[in-house]
């Protein structure tokens, strides 16, 4: 440091006595001893590294005012001489060039959001998962407190069979359920065994728990409405009857990350009513037994029970002959609450559900087809489930052996509409040109064909409160059927007295 000032000093004297300019320059790089040094040249240079980005420079000063110092140029390296204090303090020699900051802010301007979205994407998904689950959770939690209030340990299903469980549980309940978590523990005892259904809706399997067939109706996860809408009415509505599908257990789980809902009931061999007229012709007795059990079981559902074993009224809204089940007593069952709707006198409550399903366009009735439905009104709903019933019973009616002659199975307006009919194919039939299934001669041959044909025409009538109701028609089928057994004993009697 003391070297250095004393060089200083002799500058500034020799400066002054010979009258040669010395400056104060910037000193920086190889050979300064400080940040600043004094000459006559103050100069800069500098080098453009290979990566063609960083600069290394070099400031400070010559002692001679050689022009020769100060020039030499190439792509690489300039240099730059100035003469004035500090001068070459703030000069810059290469211009990094403009393709780097424009890549810079290209990169900025199109990588940087994308990164951003993505950072914000993922804990937005993960949010959204959530949300769905509590909301999944809670309806479960609604389900449960609708289902039952005592808990049961889940291995208190031990080794009962499902009538004894049944038979336990479901006359304490409030719906027609076991409580819940038995549901849950009978569910995953099931063991799927063959399905037996596939379509839309998802799927229908034979299972088998502790030695006893079952149905599991496992819903696809665009139909949950459904799951959610069958699940909610049968753990809260009393619906044990003969001719109502019996429920058994309703479970969800997860496997493999995504959601399974599976519906489980009793199982019925003989399948749909749809597949078993396929199969099978009936007689004019077997056809009416078929008919005055549907019947019973929609008159179940319509109607409203009050007092402690009471249930609402409920409308089917997609009755149809594949939602009708065939028990091996050759009793019918109402299937596929899915779509059903509720309805409580008490306060008038109408309960339509949460499903954006539709009934099947086949069965749908001319109000719901022009849109004219009063979808407010609860006896709407029953009003279209009786045109659906009268074409069920045009269906059976096909089937059955009259005078040697029968039909072969045929879906209703299957001679008017395209197979796969769309809602304005059906609207033309129904509405505009107010079709109805064609009545063979031969029906009026035999009572109850013509009784039943009879009906079927007062459940297509075109307004809807001028059809008969459910209730109606179960006392007109049953007394055909109390006239046709009273005829059958009084032969038989006198066949007896003849003997
Ligand atoms: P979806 O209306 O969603 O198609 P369903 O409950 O109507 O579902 O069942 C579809 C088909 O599976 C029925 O048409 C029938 O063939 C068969 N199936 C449904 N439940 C049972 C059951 N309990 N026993 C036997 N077969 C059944
Ligand atoms: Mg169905």
């Amino acid at each position: 440091m003391l070297q250095k000032n004393i060089w200083v000093l002799s500058l500034a004297i020799v400066t002054s006595a010979t009258n040669v300019n010395y400056y104060n320059c910037t000193c920086e790089g190889n050979g300064c001893w400080g940040k600043t040094c004094v000459g006559r040249t103050c100069f800069v240079t500098e080098e453009r590294l290979t990566n063609l980005r960083d600069i290394h420079r070099v400031q400070g000063c010559f002692n001679s005012q050689l022009i020769e110092h100060c020039s030499g140029r190439t792509e690489n390296t300039r240099i730059n001489c100035c003469y004035s204090d500090f001068c070459n303090a703030n000069i810059t020699l290469f211009i990094i060039e403009d393709k780097e900051p424009v890549v810079t802010s290209l990169v900025l301007v199109t990588v940087l959001p994308i990164v951003l979205f993505l950072i914000l994407l993922i804990p937005l998904t993960f949010l959204f998962w959530k949300l769905k689950q509590s909301s999944r959770k809670k309806s479960l939690a609604r389900l449960i407190d609708f289902g039952n209030a005592d808990i049961v340990n889940a291995s208190t299903v031990g080794d009962s069979t499902l009538g004894d469980l049944l038979d336990d549980y479901c006359t304490t309940g409030s719906g027609s359920g076991l409580p819940f978590l038995v549901q849950r523990t009978v569910a995953r005892q099931v063991t799927l065994l063959k399905c037996v259904g596939k379509g839309r809706y998802g799927e229908v399997w034979r299972g088998m728990w502790q030695g006893e067939n079952v149905a599991v109706k496992i819903f696809s996860s665009r139909d949950e409405q459904s799951w959610f809408r069958e699940t909610e009415i049968y753990n809260t509505v009393l619906l044990r009857h003969e001719n109502i599908l019996g429920f058994i257990a309703s479970d969800m789980t997860s496997r493999n990350s995504s959601t399974q809902l599976w519906l489980i009931t009793h199982y019925y061999d003989n399948g749909s009513l749809y597949d078993y007229l396929q199969r099978t012709t009936v007689d004019p007795e077997e056809c009416l037994q078929l008919a005055v059990s549907i019947i019973c079981g929609l008159v179940h559902l319509h109607v409203e029970i009050f007092g402690t074993q009471g249930k609402p009224a409920i409308a089917h809204r997609d009755l149809k002959s594949r939602n009708i089940l065939v028990k091996a007593n050759k009793q019918c069952c109402i299937a596929d609450l899915g779509l059903a709707v509720v309805h409580c006198q008490n306060g008038d409550y109408l309960d339509i559900g949460n499903n954006p399903r539709v009934g099947t366009k086949r069965y749908m009735a001319p109000e719901v087809l022009d849109e004219t439905i009063r979808t407010d009104s609860f006896e709407s709903y029953k009003q279209t489930d009786v045109w659906a019933y009268g074409l069920v019973l045009w269906e059976i009616c096909r089937r059955t052996i009259i005078n040697g002659m029968v039909e072969d199975y045929k879906p209703p307006f299957f001679d008017m509409v395209p197979h796969d009919p769309s809602f304005d194919d059906m609207k033309k039939v129904v509405c505009i040109d107010q079709q109805r299934p064609n009545i063979p001669n031969t029906w009026h041959l035999h009572k109850v064909l013509s009784e039943l044909t009879k009906t079927m025409r007062e459940c297509w009538f075109q307004s809807p409160s001028a059809r008969l109701t459910a209730l109606r028609i179960k006392k007109t089928l049953n007394n055909l059927k109390n006239s046709l057994d009273q005829s059958s004993t009084i032969s038989m009697h006198i066949l007896k007295t003849n003997d």
